[in-house]
């Protein structure tokens, strides 16, 4: 019998002990052990009943384009807890001048591609107006080196469009900003769209018609999520696996590797396994392998996180009915503001508030507010109620809020970023039965980390020889 390890008990390490406990089922001679430091598995996928209300304190939906997360939820028998944001109500505001502005149709991530909406919005000015119509007429080309997002915006827009929409648009999923994430590993597509067109707007309108001359698929929402929230998901993979495998409470001190195996020192404990797949945060990585090999885990200790701070405010129906339509606003760098974004939950997942509530998620913190992780709950709810009576004149007393605060959360892919994987995986490879997965790598999102579970599970399967992805 094959025995494989696997450390952090997050949405990564819960789908690579899924990938596992479904060959075992079937018969394939393996066990698994799944330690997480923390009571509660599932990682950063919190969700809570407040009020009558669905309140997530991590992530509250992800991307529908990204099959993983979905096609999971499918083999755990959770297809028909599926749902899609109310895409009909999809409008985003950019805080400009103390107003919220909303985002000109046609924007693709920060690419216009709809000439008359950018032309009349009153979010950029006319020099940028302007940049955005000589873009149009840009050169192909190949930067030598990565660069940062901003470096690149910046050579097809101007400076208004870094700060106007690409750092609140990654300070949104990264916590993170242009001027330090890398082009290359956060947006490939933008990279390869300007090596081979030159303009990204030509590029955009290029793809959109091939889309657009494809067989019709039906529309997809922009998001999907479930009936009862992301722990959903957490919960049914918990449920699904063998309770004697999984251990709670017990952080993983260090692993050794050994002439066939390795030997995991737990909670005072130690055991032997074939293999070992971690699933956590890159520094937690870094401090396990020390002994193992030290050049591997300077490289994850090289790998930087940023911290996250949410918070939930419920209202009622008066509320309700006097804030603006659409699914929330950003907040540029520009503005002075402590608060990255807000998102009215109500709007854009009707089914988590009853119709007489108004709910309004914030997010603090990022790689600009570290700090905001001193203060106690009590000033950060003070900080968000303070800075939505300036942007959106709300006064009024919440029904109750909620501040969840993450330390490290959110992996940065800084400049260099692919480069620094594959020195990883060449130091991986001297390693055998070590495989890696978790938000540092190839994607921070759910649905990316599902996938580096699933394969990472797939790759130690592979290589014991028990089992062949193809
Ligand atoms: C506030 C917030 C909002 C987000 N919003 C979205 C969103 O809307 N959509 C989206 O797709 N993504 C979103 N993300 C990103 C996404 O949720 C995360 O990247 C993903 O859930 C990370 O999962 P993970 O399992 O890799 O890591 P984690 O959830 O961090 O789990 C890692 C686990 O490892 C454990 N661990 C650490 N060290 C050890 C050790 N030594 N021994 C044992 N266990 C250990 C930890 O306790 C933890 O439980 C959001 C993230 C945050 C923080």
């Amino acid at each position: 019998m094959k025995r494989i390890a696997i450390i952090g008990g997050g949405i990564s390490g819960l789908s690579a002990a899924y990938t596992i406990e479904e060959k075992r089922r079937s018969g394939t001679p393996v066990e698994y052990v799944l330690f997480e430091s923390k009571p509660r598995l599932g990682g950063v996928l919190v969700t809570e009943r407040v009020d009558g209300c669905l309140v997530e304190a991590g992530p509250d939906s992800f991307l529908t384009e990204k099959p993983w997360a979905a096609d999971l939820c499918t083999r755990l028998g959770l297809g028909d807890q599926l749902i899609g944001s109310n895409d009909a109500a999809r409008k985003t505001y950019i805080l400009v001048k103390n107003k919220l502005v909303v985002m000109p149709d046609g924007l693709m991530f920060m690419v216009p591609t709809k000439i008359m909406p950018t032309v009349l919005s009153p979010l950029f000015s006319v020099r940028t107006k302007l940049r955005m119509a000589r873009e149009w007429f840009h050169p192909p080309h190949k930067a030598s080196a990565d660069e940062t997002v901003a470096e690149m915006v910046e050579r097809h827009y101007g400076p208004e469009m870094v700060d106007m929409l690409a750092d609140p648009l990654l300070s949104g999923v990264y916590g993170g900003e242009a001027t330090q994430l890398s082009v290359r590993a956060v947006l490939p597509r933008f990279a390869d769209m300007e090596s081979k067109h030159g303009s990204l707007g030509r590029a955009m309108l290029s793809a959109r018609k091939k889309m657009a001359a494809a067989p019709k698929a039906p529309a997809r929402p922009l998001f999907t999520s479930l009936k009862n929230g992301m722990q959903q998901m957490t919960d049914a993979l918990v449920a699904n696996l063998d309770p004697n495998a999984l251990k709670t409470s017990v952080p993983v001190e260090l692993l050794v590797r050994e002439l066939e195996g390795w030997t995991v020192s737990a909670g005072y404990q130690s055991d032997q396994f074939d293999a070992v797949i971690i699933a956590t945060p890159t520094p937690a990585a870094a401090s396990v392998l020390q002994s193992a090999d030290e050049n591997l885990s300077a490289e994850l200790r090289s790998i930087q996180y940023s911290s996250s701070v949410t918070v939930t405010l419920g209202y009622d129906d008066k509320v309700r009915r006097a804030l603006p339509p659409g699914f929330g606003f950003l907040v540029p760098r520009s503005a002075g503001r402590r608060m990255l974004a807000a998102t009215f939950v109500h709007n854009k997942f009707p089914h988590r508030a009853p119709a007489d509530r108004a709910i309004i998620r914030c997010f603090l913190g990022g790689a600009r507010d570290e700090q905001i992780l001193q203060s106690s709950e009590e000033e950060i709810v003070q900080i968000v109620r303070d800075e939505l009576e300036q942007i959106i004149n709300l006064r009024s007393e919440p029904l109750f809020s909620r501040v969840y605060k993450w330390r490290s959360a959110m992996a940065q892919y800084s400049v260099g970023h692919l480069e620094r994987l594959q020195r990883i995986e060449a130091l991986r490879q001297n390693l055998p039965g070590l495989a890696l997965a978790g938000n540092g790598y190839t994607g921070i999102g759910v649905p990316d980390c599902v996938r580096s579970g699933t394969e990472a599970a797939s790759k130690i399967l592979a290589e014991m020889g028990i089992w062949s992805a193809a």
